[in-house]
């Protein structure tokens, strides 16, 4: 049979460690979920807040330039009423200009292109914009315009806002157009860059063809983006938000949103890093509260960890000693409080009896002798030592029966071991419970009396020697035996003691057997 290695753990530990690991396995998936769904929420948000946030600049860039539009319509009409007088032209040209902050440069031309006023005058602007397509689209399309960005011939990223110049009687007369340095502080950069930033988010606008209007990057406005979803989303009109890989593959939550008349994209970013920050604070706090329910949960654990061993514990540590005399008591006081424990511990005890009462029977053969139940020679070296080292005075019959190989002889050796047992009866009945009556050879015995004078034990040896010749053995008839009797004081030790009560025997077979000697 497989020979099996225990574990060197005790039930304890092991209960201790099993648990131990489910709470932690435990602990740990409810951090994983309360980090994923805290994870989610934050990105979520982050995502909400930022579509919400491009959609504010775009509202608020279309509000610039709704009232961009509605002071230069006003102007127009001003021009359209006053066409032929250039002082009028002058001073709405710089009027636009200078009142308002919104534009770097204005001009005004003619239905031909033909520029009529700049503002500030001595600004060549009329030749970036007449060299312009938008210039072109204005003259043709007779409407209110935003154009992308371009370069100017002066070598300014500018984009152009402009009015048709219409009669009173509806025919086109020109345009009145301003342009918005990119590149320098402008009205547009403080209405876009005025709003509320928050850890981290940066917002960005592109015209229609994906260049750059503003970014807090200045050097970058003017630069054309690759494909850029959020971007192609706002340029398509839609208002939303995404997950997006920036360009060292960081995950960053863009929101984004149209400006519609422009046709323009506004997109405000946040790196997700900057949005998850935070989380560890945050799992932080829900692991220091997680800490007094843990420690309070484990010392339940431990104490319960205890109590259930306990009783297992104690069981077994007495299976360990079933045979010590003190092991009952102790199975006796252990508190099997549940099932498998009290089992256990009603089985022990059963045990503990069948075993001790197997050693009792075992001790009893190893001291008996099988034939008669006498006490054997090692039971009489025992008590005779005892009886020494206590200095017990004692009395010794050395005892014989007559004649007994006729016995064997005649009735053959099953009478003999009858006869054997009926005389070993009889000595039994003669002695008292403190005296040990011994077969301490074939047909030979002993009887060791403590506390017992030489005259009483003749007396007992006379007596034994009449119940024997005096009974009727079955099968057998009559036996008689012979008794040598010593007494304690006679000789210096044990065994002297035995070969005087020897050599009294012998003095009895001598003297005609069926008698007593005790001198
Ligand atoms: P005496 O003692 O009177 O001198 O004569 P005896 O015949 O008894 O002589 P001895 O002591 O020499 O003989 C002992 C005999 O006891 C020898 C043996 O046959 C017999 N014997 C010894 N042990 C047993 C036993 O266990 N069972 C039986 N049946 N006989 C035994
Ligand atoms: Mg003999
Ligand atoms: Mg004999």
């Amino acid at each position: 049979m497989k020979r099996f290695w225990p574990l060197p753990l005790d039930l304890r530990a092991l209960i201790l460690l099993f648990v131990l690991l489910s709470v932690l396995a435990t602990l740990c998936n409810n951090f994983i979920v309360a980090y994923r769904i805290q994870r989610d929420a934050l990105i979520h948000t982050t995502l909400e807040s930022n579509s919400a946030y491009a959609a504010k600049v775009a509202s608020s860039i279309e509000a610039f330039i709704e009232s961009a539009q509605g002071r230069m319509k006003f102007s127009a009409q001003v021009l359209a009423a006053h066409w032929s007088e250039p002082e009028v032209l002058r001073a709405e040209a710089s009027r636009l200009q200078q009142q308002d902050t919104d534009f770097n440069a204005v001009a005004i031309t003619d239905g031909d292109g033909r520029v009529l006023q700049t503002a500030p005058e001595a600004l060549k602007a009329e030749e970036s914009m007449l060299d312009s397509e938008n210039m072109r689209q204005a003259l043709k399309e007779h409407r209110a315009l935003v154009s992308a960005a371009y370069t100017s011939v002066s070598g300014h990223l500018v984009i152009f806002i402009s009015q048709p110049i219409v009669s009173s009687s509806g025919q086109f007369l020109g345009v009145i157009g301003g342009s918005i340095y990119l590149l320098q502080q402008s009205a547009l950069h403080s209405v876009i860059s005025r709003h509320f930033h928050h850890e981290g988010t940066f917002v960005f606008v592109t015209d229609g063809n994906r260049r750059l209007l503003y970014h807090p990057t200045p050097q970058r406005i003017g630069a054309i983006l690759g494909s850029d979803k959020p971007v192609d989303a706002a340029l398509r009109g839609e208002n939303g938000a995404m997950v997006v890989t920036g360009e060292e593959g960081e995950p960053l939550l863009a929101g984004y949103a149209p400006v519609v008349d422009a046709h323009w994209a506004v997109v405000a970013v946040q790196p997700e890093e900057r949005a998850l920050a935070p989380l560890t604070p945050l799992m932080s706090h829900i692991i220091m509260g997680m800490i007094p329910a843990g420690i309070v949960g484990l010392g339940l654990i431990l104490a319960c960890t205890v109590l259930i061993a306990r009783p297992l514990r104690q069981l077994s540590n007495a299976a360990t000693q079933l045979t010590a005399p003190e092991t009952e008591s102790r199975l006796q006081r252990v508190q099997g409080w549940y099932l498998e424990a009290a089992a256990i511990r009603r089985a022990l005890l059963g045990g503990v009896k069948l075993v001790q009462q197997k050693l009792g029977r075992l001790n009893q053969e190893a001291r008996s002798d099988a034939l008669t139940g006498l006490a054997n020679r090692r039971a009489m070296d025992d008590m005779l030592d005892m009886l020494t080292q206590a200095e017990l005075p004692y009395a010794v019959l050395s005892l014989d029966i007559d004649h007994f190989k006729r016995v064997n002889d005649t009735f053959g050796h099953d009478a003999g071991d009858v006869a054997l047992k009926h005389i070993a009866d009889i000595l039994q009945s003669n002695s008292r419970s403190s005296d040990l009556a011994c077969r301490s050879g074939g047909e030979e015995f002993v009887l060791i009396m403590p506390d017992t004078s030489i005259a009483i034990a003749q007396t007992i040896a006379e007596r034994i020697r009449e119940n024997v010749a005096g009974s009727d053995i079955p099968g057998v008839g009559k036996l008689t035996l012979s008794v040598g009797v010593a007494f304690r004081e006679e000789a210096p030790t044990c065994d002297g003691l035995l070969k005087l009560a020897d050599e009294r025997l012998y003095l009895a077979k001598q003297g005609g057997r069926n008698r007593v000697v005790a001198s």
